[in-house]
């Protein structure tokens, strides 16, 4: 059966978490393996990003339970932890890279990590070499910026500018960009495409169905606390809640709704 929704999973950081903030957003090296090993062994599995697109597009066809994987921020311990573990089931992903701060740390992070530590970021040197395995870099903006609170001018370097920086980086031109925190609204939207971006990712849950918004695609959270059979119910259900309680209450609604029962 070919696909007609296609969910997108977005990590951040693959490594040891030191405290519950840390423990949503960063997946341990062993859950991670998990994660990808349980999904491959339920008939998941993970396409490039230009597969996506063209899938999206009406250009070409992908099979049920196909998805695309893609971290946020660029964290070294992506290309530690995570590709192994992708090379392996010969699975690609996308990285969405902060453009000024290629092999540094995520400053950004220090105010909100309640220890108020920072933790290193891919240089251009891990880059390469992960596109050398399947892996593709896109925009996560140049500073991480939180873009609904800048002025027109800062909008356009942060969008802009980051494709600039990328374009360097990489040799190629850079079409898609995922919105720091997920923040967006209409000025964003149209200074994203002003910009010469083809889509933008959100952290909106659910699935991505052909005539979604490409500037308001959606994503489901991945965190660190999710065992793999909640994961599994998150890509299933396309919900950020992979609790046991919620999937029986989606296939209670569904069997009722076939039944023509549910009122909403
Ligand atoms: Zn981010």
């Amino acid at each position: 059966m070919n696909a007609v929704r296609i969910p997108v999973l977005m990590y951040h950081r693959v490594g040891e978490a030191h405290n519950d903030w840390e423990r949503k957003y960063c997946v341990s090296p062993q859950r991670f393996a998990d994660h990808m090993r349980a999904l491959a062994r339920a008939g998941w599995r993970a396409v490039s990003i230009e597969d996506f697109f063209a899938w999206l597009d009406g250009r070409a066809e992908l099979p049920e339970q196909s998805f695309l994987l893609t971290f946020d921020d660029g964290f070294l311990g992506v290309h530690e932890h995570a590709a192994p573990v992708l090379t392996a089931l010969g699975w690609p992903a996308t990285v969405f890279l902060v453009s000024q701060l290629i092999g540094k740390r995520d400053d950004w992070c220090e105010a909100h990590n309640p220890s108020g530590v920072t933790y290193p970021l891919m240089d251009a040197s891990h880059i390469r070499e992960l596109r050398g395995q399947g892996f593709s870099f896109h925009s996560h903006t140049r500073n991480h910026a939180d873009l609904p609170m800048l002025d027109d001018s800062q909008l356009r370097d942060q969008l802009a500018g980051s494709r600039t920086d990328l374009q360097a980086l990489l040799g190629e031109e850079t079409a898609y960009l995922a919105y720091p925190y997920g923040h967006h609204d209409d000025r964003v939207l149209q200074a994203a495409q002003a910009a010469g971006y083809q889509a933008a990712f959100s952290v909106q849950p659910g699935f991505n169905r052909r005539d979604v918004d490409r500037f308001r695609l959606r994503r489901l959270d991945v965190f660190g606390t999710d065992s793999a059979a909640a994961l599994r119910r998150k890509i299933t259900l396309g919900s950020n809640d992979g609790s046991l309680g919620h999937s029986l209450r989606y296939g209670a609604g569904r069997v009722l709704a076939r039944l023509g029962l549910n009122n909403n």
